[in-house]
């Protein structure tokens, strides 16, 4: 497979803008940019980009595509709140609805310009077929590149923890199960579509235990660490109250901060965390509209920058965030550290660096995604920026970042047409959004009503 993508306006995010420029493609990589006309290649696509903007395909780094499942409930609730009123409905899933949430989910990312997803699964209710399989098949069939963490949660009520007994597991039932996931799955190829990582569900649903044996066993298996971190104040005041400790201090104790892991929301953050952060290189997965939704707080997220942690955009789950566009996720980042901080808080460059470069080094992949440069994966994003009224601004970047959602001309996943002219073509995108629909009703019908 030969393309190239010509007089388009690249924004590499890596290098310098091209206004007017060409981008080849060749097999699942990307084989040189550069301005001007585009070289003579003979038997490749042609693909006229005149008024169109080339970005790297974004990277959604934290979601729960099953949420699809659970829109609009608990509407004005705390996250503490939200989650009581949810797990009740969540734990009547089974992998029919996980596999029609995640087809919809992820048809939506894609027709939002994301390549590579993340997905944090960590409700495995008994007898219910193989969840974290449901998820994988649906990512294939969609085309995206997918990073799913084998999430778990072993602290109950019972056990001084949020939610339910009834939607725990056993420490070594999870161990087992993540161990298989990981060996089952897990590519670590550098062309690779599925990465798996672990993910304890957070302080307050996992134990110490849990989390200390799932860092061994990431370390052991060589994938990352993920789980949701700081992400409201009740969170510091149970993390307090139950350990003597606020979260990135627990985290620390506990092993958890690292280059290997990323950690979803880190909103609550004093300034000697972001330095924590900063000097253990770990990353934090900003969810602006799932944070906006439950009251949660504004992250610190241009300090982070400043001080040198890595930030990546995440749309969190649908249940959170309600059909959450990934591209809007920069917009929405963009006016929230406006909003905190004023004007030059965040650059429009800067929220694209986040949605994708950012994205690519929470997941490990920055060697092959996140920019566009000849030898990364032919992950690409093509805007049309010429459109009725995108038009009217005169920066393509601006119109992308600060504007509604624009229409995508071309999205490629390792050099793969994924959507095209603003349709999904891997998959029948009707079907998929039906599919969503009707894993919602099944749902609320299995849990006895809404929340
Ligand atoms: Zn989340």
């Amino acid at each position: 497979m030969s393309l190239i993508i010509e007089n388009v306006h690249l924004a590499p995010v890596a290098g310098p803008e091209i206004p007017a420029g060409w981008l080849r493609i060749e097999g699942d990589r990307i084989a040189g940019l550069g301005p001007g006309p585009a070289p003579d290649a003979p038997g490749a696509e042609r693909l006229d980009g005149t008024g169109c903007l080339a970005t790297p395909g974004l990277v959604n780094t934290h979601h729960h595509l099953y949420q699809w499942a659970s829109q609009g409930l608990a509407q004005d609730a705390t996250l503490f709140e939200w989650l009581v009123a949810l797990y009740r409905v969540w734990a009547a899933m089974d992998a029919e609805i996980v596999r029609g949430a995640s087809a919809a989910g992820l048809g939506w990312l894609a027709l939002s310009g994301c390549t590579t997803s993340s997905d944090h699964h960590y409700l495995f209710p008994k007898g219910r077929g193989d969840l974290f399989a449901a998820g994988i098949e649906a990512a294939r069939e969609v085309g995206l590149r997918f990073h799913p963490a084998r999430g778990s949660m072993d602290r109950g009520e019972s056990r001084g923890g949020l939610p339910p007994d009834e939607v725990v597991e056993d420490l070594d039932e999870i161990l087992a199960a993540t161990a298989e996931a990981v060996d089952a799955y897990h590519d670590p190829s550098p062309s690779s579509m599925l990465r798996v990582a672990v993910a304890p569900c957070s302080p307050f649903s996992a134990s110490g235990e849990l989390m200390t044996q799932s860092a061994a066993l990431a370390r052991d298996m060589g994938v990352r660490l993920h789980t949701h971190l700081a992400e409201t104040v009740d969170e510091d005041e149970h993390c307090l109250e139950q350990f003597g400790l606020r979260p990135v201090d627990y985290m620390d104790k506990l092993g958890w901060l690292g280059p290997d892991v990323w950690l979803a929301h880190t909103v609550h953050l004093s300034d000697a965390d972001i330095a924590k952060l900063a000097i253990t290189g770990t990353g934090a997965a900003h969810c602006p509209s799932s944070n906006g939704r439950l009251g949660a707080g504004i992250a610190r997220v241009s300090e982070m920058l400043r001080r040198g942690v890595n930030v990546g955009l995440g749309v969190d789950g649908a249940a959170s965030s309600e059909l959450t566009p990934l591209a809007g996720e920069m917009r929405q980042a963009l006016l929230f550290q406006r909003a905190r901080y004023g004007p030059r808080a965040l650059t429009a460059r800067q929220a694209l660096e986040l949605a994708t470069l950012g994205g690519a080094r929470n997941l490990g992949r920055e060697g092959e995604l996140g920019t566009l440069e000849p030898g990364k994966l032919a992950d690409v994003a093509l805007w049309r920026v010429d459109g009725p009224y995108a038009a009217a601004v005169a920066d393509p970047v601006c119109a992308l970042v600060f504007g509604p959602a624009l229409p995508l001309v071309r999205l490629l996943v390792g050099g793969r047409t994924v959507v095209a002219d603003g349709e999904l073509r891997t998959a029948p995108q009707d079907a998929l959004g039906r599919a969503g629909a009707e894993a919602g009703r099944r749902l609320l019908e299995r849990a006895g009503g809404a929340a």
